[in-house]
């Protein structure tokens, strides 16, 4: 006997990276954080949080968040649906639109998020498999005509990213909702926000945990247009953002040069590791994102090199799956992480 529906019993539960004790030193480069501490803005905010509004609820729409992400992105602030992570809006997005008799679908390999939220929806997942090189197969997807359909762009673990051409085509064919997961935007030269006033069924998602260094702070947000938002908006949670976040997150994306740095400085070391590796044998994936995929070189299996390291203390992510098992997914770290990275990948190596 079982407390649980069947389609609970039968799914696997989403893996997330390991997150090591905070202070043991490990070099950490696994779950694709920011390599830089917040602005200093956001540490200012919260030494001025007045800890007595946290007596009410807060606001349910966090506008004073919304209206900053908002003009940021240079959209009506009734296009901005915020949310406790932008994994909040994939839950919402999936209750509200996906379950029994409906399509979920997306290229793989992608964010195994979304196969978690089509099983716990008793949905039809369709997962339609990318070419040799994990170029989006968009004809396929269009076949698939999904109610759901969810594009990681930048897409993660493989840093592949689509053309807004690609991207449009998809939105003006399917019949379904496109999503465009953008955690990775900031570091990349496209981004789908245009589409949104183009087409009703586009929602782009962001996140402050990448571009923005707050993974921890758990923010993020869908932009759609607000047709869209009113049918999700009745799947929320009720106060989905809480008031400290929503006062940190508007804090972070005031600080647009502070962000723009710290992303420049990672797409810079993202370059020069890429061709480091490539040195050292490495075959390395195009990555618009702060992290690349990468084959260690023949005679080393992945699975050993990622345990190896391990032992050193630097973590990086491997997947025991089909497509991705000779394969690492490595974030960027500051000058000093990479470099500690090239230096332990050099001993661990065959000669
Ligand atoms: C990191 C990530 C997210 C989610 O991040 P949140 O921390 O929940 O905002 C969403 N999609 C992809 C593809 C990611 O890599």
């Amino acid at each position: 006997m079982s407390y649980f529906k069947d389609n609970i019993d039968a799914m696997t539960a989403y893996v997330p990276g390991e997150q090591p004790k905070a202070g043991d030193g490990a070099v950490k480069m696994n779950t694709n954080e920011n390599a830089y501490p917040p602005s200093p803005k956001v540490t200012e905010a919260l030494r001025e949080f007045n800890c007595d509004a946290l007596q009410r609820y807060p606001d349910p729409m966090a506008r004073e968040f919304s209206a900053v992400a908002a003009e940021v992105l240079g959209v009506p602030v009734e296009w901005i649906l915020p949310g406790n992570g932008s994994d909040d809006i994939i839950v919402m997005i999936s209750r509200a639109c996906a379950g029994p008799g409906r399509r979920i679908v997306y290229p793989t390999p992608t964010f195994e998020f979304y196969f978690t939220q089509g099983a716990i929806e008793a949905a039809e997942v369709v997962e339609i498999p990318t070419d040799e090189n994990f170029a989006l197969p968009v004809d396929d997807i269009i076949q698939a005509n999904g109610d759901v359909t969810f594009i990681a762009n930048p897409n993660s673990p493989t840093g592949v990213t689509a053309s807004i051409d690609d991207l449009r085509q998809l939105a003006g064919e399917l019949d379904g909702l496109l999503v465009i997961d953008e955690a990775y935007a900031d570091f990349a030269e496209v981004t789908a926000i245009a589409l949104v006033s183009e087409f009703d069924n586009v929602i782009v998602l962001r996140t402050l945990s990448k571009g923005y260094s707050l993974a921890g702070l758990r923010l993020g947000f869908g932009v759609a247009r607000s047709e869209l938002l009113d049918g999700l908006m009745k799947t929320k949670a009720i106060y989905n953002v809480d008031a400290v976040s929503a006062t940190l997150g508007a804090a972070a994306m005031r600080d647009q040069d502070y962000k723009n740095d710290c992303a420049s400085r990672i797409i810079a070391s993202r370059n020069k590791l890429a061709g480091d590796l490539e040195a050292i044998g490495f075959t390395v994936w195009d990555s618009q994102a702060n992290f690349l995929m990468v084959r260690p070189p023949a005679g080393a299996e992945a699975s050993d090199v990622c345990n190896n390291l391990k032992e050193r203390m630097i973590l990086v992510r491997y997947f025991d799956s089909k497509r991705l098992d000779d394969k690492l997914r490595i974030t960027i770290g500051d000058e000093e992480q990479n470099k500690s990275l090239l230096n332990a990948l050099k001993e661990i190596l065959p000669q």
